[in-house]
């Protein structure tokens, strides 16, 4: 697949002021210089990650009058300054300081903030080869995704900036297969990314190992947004819209949507009920169930007892998240439960989760939402190794967090114009989907079965 490669974003040629045609001294001669010093890494200009770097150029170069100008490649690796690298390429301080300071002033570069890797193209006029330095005539750097800058030099030496910017459009992809070893590999394989998967994997908190790779034969189809330019070209990934789910111990379909009033993203189904139950029972994930609810004997004390939650193993200090949206009741010490919270939830339910090596930056009647990290796996308490144990409590009485039966999220059938705005952007979604399933009928791998969403 070719989203890995970075093309020419296409630039706002109204940007750019119109008289850097009469200031500019020569023209390009491209000499593909090699540069070799600790600060820089040398490019070649044809190479994909100069591209966009090289389409500034060429709207520089279209209003130069042909002269002995040379273009050399430098990249900023870290620890090196703008001003370093130009120096290094060639230019007398005096003029790396000048376009810096230049540069510097959109508040798009930054000493600090410039990302290693960053490309930075300087053009010099060579017409007066008898100095030990190349007299500097314009720099430009891809700052971001998004913009080009280009500074040229002005008649009193000092330099002017353009700010070039792409004009990026969204557009939508649809990556689909069958796992065949694990579901990151498969989803890459299909044109997604491992960001991408592991976004899948929380969606279906119920499968049993998809979060480690899923299932050879669990089926996934997914829609992602991507960011392009106005000429189609790929400039970066975007989140997953759609994922559905067809494997060997969970299934289902499921939408991203904002609701207007919440303003809070997240995954519906088919009928536009929320994905993110109203708590969940996984707060670390899927991890292993060292001992569940129910009668048992005691490890330490070995007297017959109610275990009022599931134990989860998993190493001191893995973080563990709020069940679902909430209020902190109780965060402290006691000798069973060591140091733990308790979370008050609507409808008559309360979280606990013991055991706890530290809270994360949490207090006593803070609001919280699901997701939230409260704090970390240890072994505090009575505990015979590091886990969590998390309870779930109705009404004042314990319950079985696998067995019982939980509300779901929020429905969005409750409100008419929300349902409305949901089912206009879920058909959006089906259509992308159907339209590439009828161009991809010769690609069996990505053919899927109609996955029938979850019913709510
Ligand atoms: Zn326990």
């Amino acid at each position: 697949m070719k989203q890995q490669i970075q093309r020419p974003a296409r630039v706002d040629r109204s940007l750019r002021p119109h008289h850097v045609a009469e200031r500019a001294v020569a023209g390009l001669v491209v000499l593909g210089m090699l540069v070799l010093f600790v600060f820089v890494r040398p490019q070649q200009p044809a190479s994909l990650t100069s591209a966009d770097a090289a389409q500034a150029m060429l709207d520089f170069r279209d209003n130069m009058p042909a002269a002995s100008t040379a273009e050399r490649i430098g990249q900023v690796t870290s620890g090196a300054a703008a001003a370093d690298v130009l120096e290094v390429l060639g230019a007398s301080a005096t003029d790396a300081a000048a376009a810096v300071a230049a540069l510097r002033q959109t508040g798009l570069v930054d000493r600090k903030r410039m990302r290693p890797g960053t490309a930075l193209t300087a053009y010099f006029d060579e017409s007066m080869m008898d100095s030990e330095t190349s007299r500097l005539i314009a720099v430009s750097i891809k700052p971001n995704a998004k913009n080009t800058l280009l500074a040229t030099r002005q008649a009193d030496d000092s330099f002017f900036v353009s700010v070039l910017t792409a004009r990026l459009v969204t557009s939508r992809r649809r990556a689909a297969g069958v796992i065949e070893t694990d579901l990151q590999t498969a989803l890459v394989a299909a044109g997604g990314t491992p960001a991408h998967a592991t976004s899948f994997a929380a969606l279906f908190p119920d499968d049993v190992g998809l979060a480690e790779g899923g299932h050879p034969g669990d089926r996934f189809d997914t829609v992602f947004e991507v960011a392009e330019d106005e000429r189609g070209n790929f400039i970066e990934n975007g989140d997953l819209v759609f994922a559905a789910f067809n494997g060997e111990t969970s299934h289902g379909s499921w939408y991203r949507y904002t609701p207007g009033d919440t303003g809070r993203t997240e995954f519906f189904d088919a009928n536009g009920v929320a994905a993110q139950p109203f708590l969940t029972r996984y707060p670390i994930g899927r991890a292993p169930i060292n001992s569940g609810f129910g009668q048992r004997y005691h490890p330490l004390t070995g007297q017959l007892h109610l275990h009022t939650g599931i134990d989860f193993r998993a190493p001191a200090g893995t973080p563990i998240k709020v069940a679902g949206d909430g209020t902190i009741a109780f965060m402290g010490f006691s000798e069973g439960y060591g140091r733990h919270v308790r979370i008050k939830h609507k409808r008559g339910f309360e979280t606990l989760y013991a055991h706890m090596s530290g809270f994360a930056g949490i207090k006593e009647g803070d609001a919280v939402k699901a997701g939230d990290v409260l704090g970390y796996v240890g072994d505090s308490g009575s505990a015979t190794g590091e886990h969590l144990h998390y309870e779930i409590r109705r009404d004042g009485r314990w319950v079985n967090p696998m067995t019982l039966e939980l509300p779901s999220g929020r429905n969005l059938a409750s409100d008419p114009a929300e349902l409305a705005a949901f089912m206009k952007q879920k058909s959006e979604i089906d259509a992308l989907r159907g339209a590439t399933q009828a161009t991809e009928l010769a690609t069996a791998a990505t053919l899927l079965p109609v996955i029938q969403p979850n019913s709510p």
